[in-house]
This record gives C-alpha cells, sequence and structure tokens, in this order.
C-alpha cells in the first residue's frame, strides 16, 4: 500500500489493482499479440499516466494480480471488503478498480449488489496489454480517475469506464473480443461519456432490488451452475448436478441461458421442474440478450448468476 501522490489539496481516492490485460506485459516483441495478463503492479500503471498527479492524491493497493478469467469468489470477497475498508476512510472520495475485461461485468455487478455507499467505485480495464505500443489502459485509467474526482459521479453506484464511455454496472457486457471499444451497454445504453475533462450523464442506473445484499465470507459462497439452452438439450446435465456427490457445495441454483425470449427445450425444462423439487433454485436469462420485464428485467445470465448466488448466501446466512 502506497502514496504514489500527495499533494494535500486534491481530493483523495484509492486505486485498487486486481490484475488483467491493463497490467499485463508482452511475453516477446512488444509490437507482437502475446501477452500474460496481470504481471504489472498498479502503482506501475499509475506512473504511466502523470497527469494523474494534478487530478487527484491517489493511495493504491493491490488486492489481486490474475487473468479475470480466472477470477475467484475469494477474491470478490477480499476485493469487496477492501472497497468498503477505503470508502469508510472519510477523506476517501472514491475507488478505482483496474481489472480484466473478461469478468468485468460480474466484478462490477457483485460490488454493486454488496456495497453499501453511495461514493463512486469505477471499474476500469484494458483491450491491450500496458507495453503495447497502442495500449489503451492509461487514456482508461486517467477517465476513470476524471470520473472518480467529479462530484456528479456520487450517487451512480457501480460503473465501468471504458473507452470514454460510462456504464452502470447492470447493463454493461463484453460485446467484441479484440476492439478497443469492446463494451456495450444494449437496449438501456450508458450513463455519459467522459471528454476530456467533462463528464456528460444521460441517465441515472436503475435502482437494485434486495440490495445491500450481505457479503459472503470466502468460506460461505454456495454453488449455482450455467447451463446453455441450445438444438438436442436434455436432462441430462441436470441431472448429473443434482446426483453428484463429488461436488462440494452441493448444487444451490441454476441458470438457464435460455433460447430467444428464454424459452428452454422441453426435455430440459422437466429436469429443470423436477430440480426445483429437490430444493434448487432455478433463474432462466437468454442467450441471445437482456429479457424485458420481471425483477430480472434486463440482467444477463451471468449477472443473473451474480444475483442468485448472493440470494442463496443471504438465505443460508439467515438460516445458520
Ligand atoms: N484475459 C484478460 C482478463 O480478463 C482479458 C482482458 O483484460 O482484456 O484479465
Amino acid at each position: 500500500m502506497t502514496d504514489s501522490f500527495s499533494r494535500a489539496a486534491l481530493p483523495q481516492i484509492v486505486v485498487l489493482g486486481t490484475g488483467g490485460t491493463i497490467a499485463g506485459a508482452a511475453t516477446g516483441d512488444p509490437s507482437l499479440p502475446g501477452y500474460t495478463a496481470g504481471v504489472l503492479g498498479v502503482d506501475a500503471l499509475l506512473q504511466s499516466v502523470p497527469a494523474l498527479g494534478r487530478l487527484a492524491q491517489i493511495h493504491t493497493e493491490q488486492v489481486a494480480n490474475l487473468d479475470s478469467k480466472d477470477m475467484t469468489f475469494a477474491v470478490w470477497t477480499q476485493l469487496a471488503e477492501r472497497v468498503a475498508y477505503w470508502l469508510a476512510q472519510p477523506q476517501i472520495q472514491a475507488c478505482v478498480i483496474t481489472h480484466g475485461t473478461d469478468t468485468l461485468e460480474e466484478t462490477a455487478y457483485f460490488l454493486r449488489l454488496v456495497l453499501d455507499t453511495d461514493k463512486p467505485v469505477i471499474l476500469t480495464a484494458a483491450m491491450r496489454p500496458a507495453t503495447a505500443l497502442n495500449a489503451d489502459g492509461p487514456q482508461n485509467l486517467l477517465d476513470a480517475v476524471r470520473v472518480a474526482v467529479h462530484p456528479a459521479a456520487r450517487g451512480l453506484g457501480v460503473v465501468c469506464v471504458l473507452h470514454g464511455v460510462v456504464h452502470a454496472a447492470r447493463d454493461v457486457t463484453k460485446a467484441n473480443t479484440h476492439a478497443v471499444e469492446a463494451f456495450s451497454s444494449g437496449e438501456r445504453g450508458p450513463l455519459g461519456e467522459v471528454d476530456g475533462e467533462a463528464l456528460r450523464l444521460w441517465r441515472q442506473p436503475v435502482p437494485e432490488a434486495g440490495a445491500p445484499f450481505p457479503l459472503p465470507a470466502a468460506s460461505e459462497w454456495p454453488r449455482v451452475e450455467l447451463l446453455t439452452n441450445a438444438a438436442g438439450s436434455d436432462s441430462a446435465l441436470v441431472c448429473c448436478l443434482i446426483s453428484s456427490t463429488a461436488l462440494q457445495p452441493r448444487l444451490g441454483g441454476l441458470v438457464v441461458a435460455g433460447t430467444g425470449g428464454g424459452t428452454v427445450h422441453r426435455e430440459l425444462e422437466a429436469a429443470l421442474r423436477w430440480a426445483e423439487q429437490q430444493g434448487v433454485r432455478v433463474r432462466v436469462a437468454s442467450r441471445v440478450g437482456p429479457v424485458r420485464g420481471g425483477a430480472d428485467d434486463g440482467l444477463n445470465a451471468v449477472k443473473l448468476r451474480v444475483r442468485l448466488l448472493l440470494e442463496l448466501a443471504a438465505q443460508n446466512q439467515a438460516e445458520r
């Protein structure tokens, strides 16, 4: 934990590092595509953007340094605890988190559901490693800090700032595997944009029913598995998941990325009804995109899974 810049009159924020391509380094020639995610520390990322020192007094902490495809519930618990710790300090105005793009939308939505603060939490990331000649991370970090210190960001909750666009945690999704404009907020659209020093907000995030949820301890996360409905789907996977004695913890919930508006093959559907009779909680999203209406309005399958994980963890805690 270090003070990277100390300019007493500036707002104080914290930047937490978790890894990702934004902290990635080339495995060979930087002009070639090969790199490893989660190599550089958060202090090194800040040092590559000297302009940050004119915007804020920045504290840093390295919470993890991983490729976000390998994100774990233990890291989520630790991250939420560290964000809560820093934001409870009266002098800290906001928290920026550097993250990989692969599971950014899940981490953002998880934090949105467990944090109880009106101070802004901003996740940012990059599609190109820090050592790339045309790295996008430095600009994204600068934009994220600009949002963090902006008075209008208070009350926005957890947002993601990427390629000059401000996305709500509920709506943001990775929609492209290679372009720097990799993120989309779907039909609802982004919250706003960062344009130089200006933050332009077009709308507020939608409220989250049930939030804040209790934060599960690292050992208390339930098991919720994801299935996809497709041609030929049947009852086999559901039967395996329920009857397996190898699963620890046992299956608590299933989220199905259904077809179309959330439809499921009749054989899989019959298995899901049976799973519910065994006490497994079942929720259906769509593999096409957000389904409108209902309590899960607009949540994709991975975010619906985050919500169900936290609902089940809260239920388990209440029953203990
Ligand atoms: N695999 C990387 C990660 O999610 C991809 C990225 O950050 O763009 O950590």
